[in-house]
C-alpha cells in the first residue's frame, strides 16, 4: 500500500513514508507502520510551497527548515486543507501560479483562518488556534483586569477551586490545564480568558450559599473554555490588529484597548454562548457524578437583585442577567457527590484571609 504522504527531512536524501494529522496548534507527522513521530510543525510556521511546475502536488514546508511533506493521498490533502491556512493544497492550479508563499503571506492566510473560525464558528478549526498564543493573550488580559487589585493567596482555597476546575476541564476534554485566580472584593462576577485563565471575585464566593453554587458558576466558566468562547470574543472585539500583534509578539496596544473598557466588552458572551456554557457546565458536573443544583440556584439569587452597575452586566451576567429561561433550563435536583468537601469549602471561603 502506498503511504498517504512522503516526508523529506531536508538534511539527508532519505524519504520516509508518513501520515500527517492536526494536533493542537501543530501538524504531527508520523510513520504509519509504528506511529513514531518524525516531525511536529507549529501551525504558524507552516508554509505551502505553491510551485507546481515540478510537483503535481504542492509540498508543505516549515519556516527555517528544508524539510518537505508531499501529501500524496487526496483525502488526507483535503483533510489538511480544511484548515483555511492550507487551502492552497487543494486549490485549482492558478493560471498565474504563485511561486512560493513566504512566511509573510502565510501570516495573512493565518489571519484569514482566524477570521474563518470567528465567522463560521468552525468546531474543527477552533482548537488549531495555537494554545501558546491563547495562553499569552490570556495572561496579558488577566494582568490588565487585575491591575491594582489584591489577589487572594489562601493555598487550600486555591487548591480546592483549581482542583475542581481542572477535573471539569479534563472531563470536557480541554487539551490544556486551567488556572483560577481569585481577586479580593467585588463585583459578584467571574470571567474566563483565552488559554484557560479564569478570574473569580471573592465577593461571589462570599455571597454563594454553599460550595455547589460556586461550583455551578465554575462549571459554567469551564463550559466557556471548552467551547473556546473567550478567544472568539477577543477576536470579534479586536479583530485583525490584535491577531497581528499576537503573531508578531507585540502587545503595546492591549493596554490602550483595555482602558476604554474594550477588554470587558470583548469578554461579553452572547446569549447563545451563555446557553452553551450552561449546558456544558451541567453536563460536566453530572458526568463526574457531582451535584449540579448550584448553577440554577445561584442564577436565581442573581436575578433577584438585578445589577445597576454596568460592569456587573458582563462576565457571568453577559449582556443580559440570567433569565428565567436559563434558570429553568439548568435546574437540577441536589443529587450526586458534593462538589467540594467540607474542608475544601471552608478553605475556599477563607481564600482571601491569608
Ligand atoms: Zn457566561
Amino acid at each position: 500500500m502506498t503511504a498517504p504522504a512522503r516526508y523529506y527531512d531536508g538534511v539527508t536524501a532519505q524519504v520516509t513514508d508518513a501520515i500527517a494529522k492536526w494536533g493542537i496548534g501543530e501538524l504531527l507527522i508520523y510513520r504509519p507502520d509504528d506511529f513514531a513521530i518524525v516531525a511536529r510543525w507549529r501551525l504558524e510556521d507552516i508554509v505551502v510551497l505553491g510551485d507546481t511546475e515540478h510537483e503535481a502536488i504542492p509540498a508543505i514546508s516549515v519556516a527555517g527548515s528544508d524539510a518537505r511533506l508531499i501529501v500524496v493521498d487526496p483525502e488526507l490533502r483535503a483533510e489538511l486543507a480544511r484548515v483555511a491556512y492550507l487551502s492552497a493544497l487543494t486549490a485549482p492550479k492558478p493560471a498565474a501560479a504563485r511561486r512560493v508563499m513566504k512566511l509573510g503571506a502565510a501570516l495573512v492566510v493565518l489571519v484569514a483562518a482566524f477570521w474563518g473560525i470567528v465567522d463560521y464558528g468552525s468546531e474543527y478549526a477552533a482548537p488549531l488556534v495555537p494554545y501558546r498564543l491563547q495562553a499569552k493573550l490570556g495572561r496579558e488580559v488577566r494582568g490588565e483586569l487585575t491591575t491594582g487589585r489584591t489577589l487572594c493567596t489562601g493555598a487550600g482555597g486555591l487548591a480546592a477551586i483549581n482542583g475542581l476546575a481542572n477535573r471539569l476541564a479534563r472531563t470536557g476534554e480541554l487539551s490544556h490545564p486551567v488556572q483560577v485566580t481569585v481577586v479580593k472584593g467585588g463585583p459578584v462576577n467571574a470571567f474566563t480568558l483565552p488559554g484557560g485563565y479564569l478570574v473569580f471575585y471573592s465577593q461571589l464566593i462570599d455571597e454563594a450559599k454553599d460550595g455547589e453554587e460556586v461550583a455551578g458558576v465554575l462549571a459554567h466558566e469551564i463550559g466557556h473554555a471548552v467551547h473556546g468562547h473567550p478567544m472568539k470574543g477577543m477576536t470579534r472585539q479586536f479583530g485583525v490588529n490584535l491577531l497581528l500583534n499576537l503573531l508578531t509578539g507585540g502587545y503595546s496596544e492591549l493596554g490602550t484597548l483595555g482602558s476604554g473598557g474594550g477588554l470587558l466588552l470583548a469578554l461579553r458572551n452572547g446569549r447563545a454562548f451563555e446557553r452553551e456554557a450552561d449546558a456544558t457546565g451541567i453536563r460536566l458536573l453530572e458526568k463526574r457524578g457531582l451535584r449540579a443544583d448550584g448553577m440554577s440556584r445561584f442564577f436565581g439569587e442573581l436575578m433577584k437583585h438585578e445589577p445597576s452597575d454596568p460592569a456587573l452586566s458582563l462576565g457571568i451576567w453577559s449582556d443580559h442577567p440570567p433569565t428565567a429561561e436559563r434558570i429553568a433550563a439548568t435546574k437540577r435536583p441536589p443529587s450526586g457527590q458534593p462538589d467540594f468537601t467540607d474542608q475544601e469549602w471552608k478553605a475556599l471561603r477563607a481564600v482571601c484571609k491569608d
